[in-house]
């Protein structure tokens, strides 16, 4: 029996981005708005490396900052490539970034950025993922963080 095994066709212009945790590539594309993008999502697939990854493919849309800022922080230790003209123009190991400007909601709800809407600002901290609200300097954990992650 030969080994089963996903062929997906390279994207020419967009974002793809390997080695995601298993369930991370529907949280990545609920959090960045896709507009006019094709969307192609692997789940659960084998991965030598780690046992059971996500792949996800973003073709026709260039990513910003704020939406590279929240793969940065669902799809830790992933791979963000940017392919231009079918070829790797940047390669990203995913890390968690030192700031998310206007990528979290304060769990605080009496922090001024819930009362009057403006941009969040949160200075995160790496292990263990933490985040620190710039205006009213409430501390949220991982899983609040994750929870807390605007919608695209
Ligand atoms: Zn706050």
């Amino acid at each position: 029996m030969s080994e089963k095994k996903i062929h997906i066709s390279p994207i020419k212009n967009g974002t793809a981005i390997d080695h995601l945790p298993v369930g991370t590539s529907l949280k990545i594309l609920e959090a960045i708005n896709v507009n006019d993008a094709t969307c192609t999502a692997a789940m659960n697939v084998e991965s030598k490396k780690m046992g059971r990854k996500d792949i996800l493919f973003i073709e026709g849309k260039e990513l910003n900052e704020t939406e590279m800022d929240k793969i940065r922080i669902l799809g830790k230790n992933g791979t963000m490539n940017i392919i231009k003209d079918s070829k790797i123009s940047k390669k990203e190991s995913i890390d968690y970034p030192n700031e998310a400007k206007g990528i979290l909601t304060c769990a605080n709800e009496k922090c001024i950025t819930n009362k009057e809407g403006l941009i969040t600002k949160f200075s995160l901290k790496k292990n263990p993922l933490s985040a620190k609200c710039f205006y009213c300097e409430k501390s949220m954990d991982k899983k609040e963080i994750m929870n807390s992650i605007k919608k695209g």
